[in-house]
């Protein structure tokens, strides 16, 4: 007989008493009511025989803003189910052991050009101004990302930077972003091609090959034209209308969407655990499309990164948040938080990002990698869920295998709020509580301990009444 699992349900609506706001005084950073302090919650044990309106599976920012929006909107119920031991997804923070509050999963930083989203999210939180600056160690100087007349200037003797600053001029409008693959492809021949060999070569080439073992030509455009050449001296990473931090920290921002009466979060679960106990009528599903469909068609590839925490007793590692080696060491960039946190403190902590191959269920699926032959598996799968027919919507980074900035992921869950769930929310749902997709032939979730069935209670413990 196995054992009987036992789920952890964290309720963060109104039956939760949290600690409040967080304390984020001279230096000293508390995320008071967040998850952590639910590990010391003595678990009451219940059972779940509460009907859900909504599953949303995933409790980073596309499933957290739907959950939002279908409880306080629709003032329909939603569970959220999340397989990791918080809320936030990929931007979740925390306070690290020597207080400093530090991104899991690399370093997150909030820039937008839309004022709808920059609103919704300013319901959750106050914001620290905030401009991201990137240094780059090219042949042994410091110079400013996103390559530009600054960093000609900081590489090139004074004579040198002029004249290639003045050749770009006559070439380019002042201002403009120019890809480094179309900068290249351009036919400049003289200076000018040799700056841009340059560029591809100590700015580009090495540093796209340690992130993705592809050269910048075996990649999407796209991927390189994040990070476009710019003639000017504007030397911020981002140039959004919007750039700020959460105050105090995305965590907590979380925490307030997820704050509502209709909302309750389930930690720690993967949703294959408790989809045969807990009674819904509608799922939304931001985890990966090939897991959910069983990896029929075999495993969409990503790279995932290692992040190597170092606690240094000193007040600042380096000038900025974050410095990129593109051509030197196995890793390609360190980030030291405190520049886009503002805390205060007498010590500091940095995170070393090494690039790796994404070994599916060992290590986390960051960034999904473009190029033609993965888009067109996406697709199968893709094609595969239309075949549930609405029944689960799909939407985030993982579900569409889609790189998204935050603001992306938000004005997605927003717009698929707008188009699909809040249009429906009237015309029907599935009154029996059992989704249709059961009696797909192909997607079929496996029951996580053979011979239960789903008439099985498990107990459920739920944390709450702490604080
Ligand atoms: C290293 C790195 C740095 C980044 N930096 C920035 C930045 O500076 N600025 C910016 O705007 N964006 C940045 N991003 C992008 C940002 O992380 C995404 O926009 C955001 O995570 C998208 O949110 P999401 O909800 O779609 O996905 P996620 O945050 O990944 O949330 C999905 C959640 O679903 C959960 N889940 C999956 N499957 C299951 C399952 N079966 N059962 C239960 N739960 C499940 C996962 O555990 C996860 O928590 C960065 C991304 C990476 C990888």
């Amino acid at each position: 007989m196995p054992a009987k699992a036992v789920i952890q349900v964290v309720l963060l609506g109104s039956r939760w008493r949290g600690n409040g706001a967080p304390a984020r005084d001279k230096g000293h950073f508390s995320l008071g009511s967040g998850a952590e302090d639910l590990k010391s919650c003595q678990p009451e044990v219940v059972r779940i025989e509460k009907m859900f309106d909504w599953m949303i599976v995933g409790a980073g920012f596309t499933g957290a803003t739907l959950a939002e929006q279908i409880a306080s909107q629709l003032n329909q119920t939603v569970m959220v189910v999340e397989r990791r031991d918080h809320i936030g997804g990929n931007a979740y923070d925390y306070l690290d052991e020597h207080g400093i509050l530090v991104h899991k999963y690399g370093p997150h930083i909030f820039h937008t050009n839309s004022s709808q989203v920059w609103d919704y999210l300013s319901r959750f939180t106050d914001w620290l101004p905030y401009n991201h600056h990137v240094l780059a160690v090219i042949d042994g100087k410091k110079i400013p990302l996103p390559f530009n007349l600054n960093s000609l200037h900081a590489l090139f003797p004074h004579h040198t930077a002029r004249r290639l600053e003045t050749l770009l001029l006559e070439r380019f409008d002042e201002g403009v972003h120019v890809p480094i693959l179309e900068l290249r492809a351009s036919n400049m021949n003289g200076d000018l091609g040799f700056l841009a060999d340059f560029i591809y070569e100590k700015v580009f080439y090495s540093y796209t090959l340690k992130q993705w073992e592809l050269t910048p030509d075996e990649l999407d455009p796209s991927v390189t034209a994040r990070v476009p050449v710019r003639i000017g001296r504007d030397n911020r990473y981002f140039l959004d209308r919007y750039q700020a931090m959460p105050k105090h920290g995305y965590t907590e921002m979380f925490r307030k969407m997820l704050s509502h009466p209709n909302i309750e979060v389930v930690l720690n679960t993967d949703y294959t655990e408790i989809i045969d106990v807990v009674k819904f009528n509608r799922m939304i599903y931001t985890g990966e499309i090939d897991a959910f469909c069983g990896f029929v068609y075999g495993e969409l590839p990503y790279r995932s990164m290692h992040f190597e925490f170092k606690h240094i007793r000193r007040g600042a590692y380096q000038e900025v948040a974050q410095v990129n080696y593109p051509n030197d060491h196995d890793f390609t960039r360190i980030t030291e938080f405190k520049h886009m946190t503002a805390q205060q403190a007498s010590a500091t902590t940095i995170a070393v990002d090494y690039p790796r191959p994404c070994r599916r269920g060992r290590d986390d699926p960051h960034y999904p990698i473009p190029m033609p032959e993965n888009q067109d598996l996406y697709n199968r799968y893709l094609k595969e869920t239309h075949r549930i027919n609405g029944n689960v919507l799909f939407a985030g980074r993982l579900a569409d295998y889609k790189y998204y900035n935050m603001d992306e992921a938000v004005r997605r869950a927003l717009d698929l709020f707008e188009t699909k769930v809040a249009a429906s929310a009237h015309a029907g749902s599935d009154s029996t509580g059992r989704l249709r997709f059961r009696s797909h032939p192909i997607i079929q979730h496996q029951p996580l301990f053979p011979g239960q069935c789903n008439t099985v209670e498990r107990p459920v413990q739920i944390m709450a009444e702490c604080g």
